[in-house]
């Protein structure tokens, strides 16, 4: 703290990420990332041509990715929005969409980024409470607001919602901005792209960071209404005219014309998440359903915290949130086989 600050960074609480630890060895499962990496097609693409490039400014517009992005997901390019991450994607939307005057809508258990940018962007919150089962219930959230966001599937419970019933909430609140942050759409859930000409208050955001592994890259999406990205690009265009640079557009491009390789890395995390839960319902832990590619689960009769510093102990690295309602549980992002049978064996010698 110092007095050089100005009054809106004193006030702030950042969000914290999990830890990048450097220890050799290290089974890392708590950050969401992939165990796999990028499509050995990016790896050829970052030639030397393409570093010779970077002395030049990137297109400002990203125009060839979005042309991929629109064809791949059946929309216009006019619909598309990237950035560096789908954490600035967010902070633009809250910045364009979110200072109404009225409390943004958003479960009380959920991406802890969100009461940050409230923060930020001076936003009222108004969290909903998550069902006694963790899932969230459309009902519970009145139309009267300045916005609705959630992740689907949510974050850090994994659980999914159908897209019938995010449809069903659009038809009932159209007087606001409705995002919905697919992080982790790829594995399980069904994207709401396929209704954003349908509802012009719907904005899908989505990453590379974790089914197209690229999280180093730093590449998010958004698509919804012309209007609404007309309005991410102002804010954009007034903040960071450049946020995606030469190998990421590029790269980004090649993640999503490799389809194959993408969808064998997707399913192979599903198959690995469906065999996790089975091990850790043996070993009497609690997992809630899971569209994700990671698994919220309790240690029943164990202390979380303590299982947790005991993976830890073993070089594993799982999440724990130290927060009311969660703090019985412990977030495991999936990876390989072989590191899934590491904790497995791990938790075994408790
Ligand atoms: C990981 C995550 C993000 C951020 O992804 P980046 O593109 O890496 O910034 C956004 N929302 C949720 C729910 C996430 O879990």
């Amino acid at each position: 703290m110092s007095k050089f600050w100005s009054p809106v960074v004193r006030e702030l609480e950042p969000y914290v990420p999990g830890e990048q630890p450097q220890i050799d060895g290290l089974i890392k499962l708590n950050t969401n990332e992939s165990p796999y990496p990028p499509s050995p097609k990016v790896i050829d693409l970052i030639t030397h041509d393409a570093i010779e490039r970077l002395r030049l400014y990137p297109d400002p517009n990203s125009k060839k990715l979005k042309n991929t992005i629109a064809t791949y997901y059946s929309v216009k390019a006019e619909q598309v929005f990237v950035g560096n991450g789908s954490d600035e994607v967010l902070a633009l939307l809250f910045m364009a969409f979110f200072q109404q005057g009225k409390p943004l809508l958003f479960p009380d258990i959920s991406y802890s980024f969100y009461p940050v940018y409230c923060k930020l962007f001076g936003i009222e919150e108004k969290t909903i409470p998550l069902r006694a089962d963790y899932t969230i219930d459309f009902a519970d959230y009145p139309t009267d607001n300045g916005g609705i966001i959630f992740p689907n599937p949510n974050a850090p419970t994994a659980i999914g919602k159908p897209l019938a019933e995010i449809e069903a909430l659009l038809q009932r609140n159209t007087e606001s901005v409705v995002v919905v942050d697919e992080a982790y759409v790829d594995f399980g859930a069904e994207t709401a792209i396929t209704l954003v000409d349908k509802y012009p208050n719907l904005l899908v955001v989505q990453t590379l960071s974790k089914s197209r592994s690229l999280a180093g890259m730093r590449v998010g999406l958004a698509v919804g209404h012309k209007d609404l990205i007309d309005a991410l690009d102002r804010v954009k265009n007034s903040f960071n005219s450049y946020p995606l640079d030469r190998i990421a557009e590029a790269a980004t491009i090649v993640a999503f014309e490799d389809d194959v390789y993408f969808k064998t890395c997707r399913d192979k995390i599903i198959a690995t998440r469906e065999w996790t839960i089975s091990e850790l319902e043996k070993l009497g832990f609690k997992v809630l359903p899971s569209q994700a590619n990671f698994v919220f689960a309790e240690p029943v009769g164990k202390n979380a915290a303590e299982v947790a510093q005991h993976l830890r102990d073993n070089k594993i690295l799982v999440r724990y949130f130290n927060k009311p309602r969660i703090n019985q549980f412990l977030r495991i992002t999936i990876g390989t086989d072989e590191q899934m049978q590491a904790m497995i064996d791990a938790l075994k010698n408790i």
